[in-house]
């Protein structure tokens, strides 16, 4: 099933001359907008005019991660407040949080993009689609909601709620597709079949994403419960899921190509891998109207084939993604930066401690343990003691990844032995 065939099955030439059309109004737009991308812009001596087709591309300046944490919002907004109909945030954490402002017409698109990853999923407008993603700020919810209304399914909003309540709604309801975060599926997954309800379902379909997830999960979750899985990419700062997804074939993730054009680079570099080398997924964004982005070094590393795929689709695909290589740890569902955690734990060190965490799986559920040692107390911790120091870890893992971790007292011995450690987060979780 293809959603939009004109779009989607579009020969490559004309693909690219749309794509350069819509790249050349860009930059002169974000030149114009955004002072950020104009100063870039002239400090590299470019300016609107050089960019006049698509082979221009590699002449503009890169956008990174940091670039944007370090600013406001409205430095790198490419319209008024007034324009903006809704703000929606990466799903990191204080700090390094990126705020995104979408037009309508942003809305728009997202849904369309969503719309055609669920179409690529199999699942269309006689279907009903429960959407087990957080509703919120981050874009998971809303962005998969509004897709699967575009395409006229039923759409069951449940969120992230119980999961007995999400499996008998799932049940009741005979719901065909789910929409979610991998590590939550394989939760669900594994309660289904507690349960013993999988021949009660009528689920064929589930739709993947917002984080990595290996080729052992999906098959681990397509197993217990007899579906087929689609993976799906993106993030908020390029709009949120949809970017990208698996059709029926499995050969990699189609790029919705008309709306966000993909590069694959040397790590760190300006030079493109050859077709079907691994390198690093740069993006720019060809229709963002309220955060346009040039060139934005993803940080993730994978390959691309521009070779029509079985299914008709004729735009790129990339490889799935198996680890993020910006070093996110997902915990839950809840993304976040390793060194986040390494602060967090380092924060925590003045209470004359050392402190080690270690995330792990029982069950097929994501565990924490934080381990802690104190540092020459030269006698036993009074039950108070400890549970002070519990109180004040448990506080700080809460207040960074929402999980209330197991807090385990060793000797500063016991945790110099696992020096080897390269870093205070140890994450022994095999995807
Ligand atoms: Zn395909």
């Amino acid at each position: 099933m293809i959603w939009n065939e004109a779009r989607e099955c579009m020969s490559r030439d004309e693909l690219m001359t749309l794509q350069g059309k819509r790249l050349v109004g860009m930059v002169k737009k974000v030149y114009h907008s955004v002072a950020y991308y104009r100063n870039k812009m002239q400090q590299t001596g470019i300016e609107p005019g050089d960019i006049r087709r698509i082979e221009d591309l590699n002449k503009l300046p890169f956008t990174t991660k940091e670039d944007l944490i370090q600013k406001s919002p409205s430095d790198y907004m490419a319209v008024s407040q007034g324009e903006i109909i809704r703000y929606h945030s990466s799903n990191a954490t204080t700090g390094t949080e990126i705020i995104v402002g979408c037009t309508r017409n942003d809305i728009e698109a997202w849904a369309e993009c969503v719309a055609r990853c669920i179409y690529m999923a199999g699942l269309g407008g006689n279907d009903t689609i429960q959407i087990a993603y957080n509703y919120g700020l981050f874009t998971g919810g809303l962005g998969a909601h509004y897709g699967a209304e575009k395409v006229g399914a039923a759409v069951v909003p449940s969120s992230t709620c119980s999961i007995d309540r999400l499996i008998k709604i799932m049940k009741d309801l005979r719901v065909t597709g789910i929409m979610c975060a991998p590590s939550y599926l394989l939760h669900i997954a594994q309660m289904i079949e507690n349960m013993g309800e999988v021949n009660h379902l009528n689920l064929r379909t589930a739709i993947c994403g917002t984080e990595t997830w290996s080729e052992k999960t999906r098959s681990n979750i397509e197993k217990m419960l007899g579906i087929q899985t689609h993976d799906v990419y993106g993030f908020s700062e390029l709009a949120g899921l949809g970017v990208a997804c698996d059709c029926e074939y499995h050969k990699g993730l189609h790029v919705q190509e008309d709306f966000f054009l993909p590069e694959i680079l040397q790590k760190n570099s300006n030079i493109a891998v050859k077709d079907g080398e691994k390198g690093e997924l740069v993006f720019t964004t060809l229709r963002r109207e309220g955060m346009p982005l040039i060139r934005y070094r993803t940080g993730d590393m994978t390959m691309i084939t521009y070779e029509r795929c079985q299914c008709g689709r004729t735009n790129a695909r990339i490889a799935r993604l198996e680890n993020r290589a910006d070093d996110t740890i997902v915990i839950r569902g809840v993304s976040v930066l390793r060194f986040q955690l390494e602060n967090m734990l380092a924060d925590l060190e003045h209470i004359r401690a050392k402190y080690r965490m270690r995330i792990y799986r029982k069950s097929k559920l994501d565990m924490v343990d934080v381990l802690v040692a104190m540092v020459d107390l030269g006698r036993q911790l009074s039950s108070e003691e400890e549970e002070l120091i519990k109180g004040s870890v448990i506080a700080a893992v809460r207040k960074t990844i929402g999980i209330t971790p197991r807090v385990l007292f060793t000797d500063i011995e016991t945790m110099q032995e696992a020096a080897e450690w390269v870093s205070t987060v140890v994450d022994e979780r095999h995807f």
